[in-house]
């Protein structure tokens, strides 16, 4: 019997792919990953124990997660007249809603340089995945968007504000114009909304084929996973079809309906790190030789001579940042670095003081 090799079964645009890669962070100070640097309060924690001390996990979760999403309702100020759907983070919200379009020769637009999972689980769907690229000061380029939009008919448009990894916001009059403009759904992704302030989700009403997109990862509860979808029923009752029955798990369900009820804690935080932000934007334009972007999330990107070395001595010296050298021809030279706690952002200024000043 001949045997079946992997490269005879799975399909070559797999083959072809290179996992998507994460650096291995023991011991290192942790900014490459845009986490919330701080814990929970004590108290916090100590409600988390109690009330998963005796959880059911013989049993499946609830399938709706009611009690969740009526929290995450009231804590995000979701409009009373839209559904939510949750997703095992909000990647796999992404990925239900592009497995909903994929038929075939349906394409994905996007903008480049954007968030790397767009691209990745276009490919997984089999969809065509279109990435137009920004101003060189990731700013949209609206025209080049419009004529795009008209030249693909592409089924869905993603884009992230404030965007990753740029860090901004695009501005609300081009996005208008690009969700009125556009043939097929758009998705606005959130991730970032805690830092920004501003959000699409109050213009869901105005736009029929518009979804808006959130997650609790940056927020702080990062290991718990648990992204949001928001939008018209007549959408969500249709991507509610692909969602895996239980896919929120039990503990998560029970943790984050806490935690959501304590959002002040947790806002509390981002307020912090908005504060760190403006320190570490500060700081980096008294740098000779770096180019600091302005931010809207809780991570910088900036541009430097060498930046790959400079990655590499950073590693060297304990600090874990996003090396975005290389990986886009508008991110030549670039790094990105997650806002920190002030101990942690002052260790890293020191230090790439210390590496540009050689
Ligand atoms: C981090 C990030 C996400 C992923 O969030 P999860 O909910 O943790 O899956 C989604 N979109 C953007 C733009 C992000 O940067």
């Amino acid at each position: 019997m001949a045997l079946t090799l992997p490269d005879q079964i799975v399909r070559q645009e797999i083959l072809a792919l290179s996992a998507y890669h994460i650096s291995p962070a023991q011991d290192m100070i942790k900014l490459d990953a845009m986490e919330n640097p701080y814990q929970l309060p004590p108290f916090l924690n100590k409600e988390i124990s109690r009330i998963t001390a005796d959880v059911c996990i013989n049993r499946y979760p609830d399938p709706h997660a009611t009690a969740l999403k009526e929290t995450l309702r009231t804590t995000l100020s979701i409009p009373a007249e839209m559904d939510i759907m949750l997703g095992n983070g909000s990647d796999e919200i992404i990925q239900i809603i592009m497995l909903a379009a994929a038929k075939p020769g349906a394409k994905l637009l996007t903008v480049e340089p954007g968030f790397a999972m767009f691209r990745m689980i276009a490919t997984f769907t089999n969809l065509e995945y279109i990435g137009i690229p920004l101003r060189s000061d990731f700013s949209l380029d609206t025209d080049t968007m419009l004529t795009a939009l008209r030249h693909h008919q592409p089924a869905i448009t993603f884009l992230a504000y404030p965007n990753n990894p740029s860090g901004n916001l695009f501005d609300t009059g081009a996005l208008e114009k690009i969700i009125e403009a556009s043939p097929g759904l758009v998705v606005i992704d959130e991730a970032y909304h805690p830092f920004a302030g501003k959000s699409f989700i109050e213009k869901l009403a105005d736009y029929p084929n518009l979804l808006v997109m959130r997650t609790l990862s940056k927020l702080g509860l990062a290991g718990l996973r648990l992204g949001l979808l928001s939008g018209r029923p007549e959408w969500l009752s249709q991507l509610e079809k692909l969602r895996l029955p239980y896919n929120i798990n039990v503990i998560t369900q029970l943790v984050a309906t806490r935690v959501m009820q304590h959002y002040d804690v947790l806002q509390q935080q981002a307020e912090a790190i908005k504060q760190t932000r403006t320190r570490l934007q500060e700081f980096l334009a008294t740098l000779k030789g770096v180019e600091a972007y302005p931010s809207d999330a809780n991570f910088i990107l900036f541009r430097l001579d060498d930046a790959s070395r400079i990655f590499r001595q950073l590693q060297q010296r304990g600090i874990l940042v996003k090396n975005l050298d290389n990986s886009h021809s508008l991110l030549k030279n670039c790094l990105r670095v997650t806002v920190g706690t002030p101990e942690e952002s002052d260790y890293f200024c020191n230090t790439l003081q210390d590496l540009v000043g050689k």
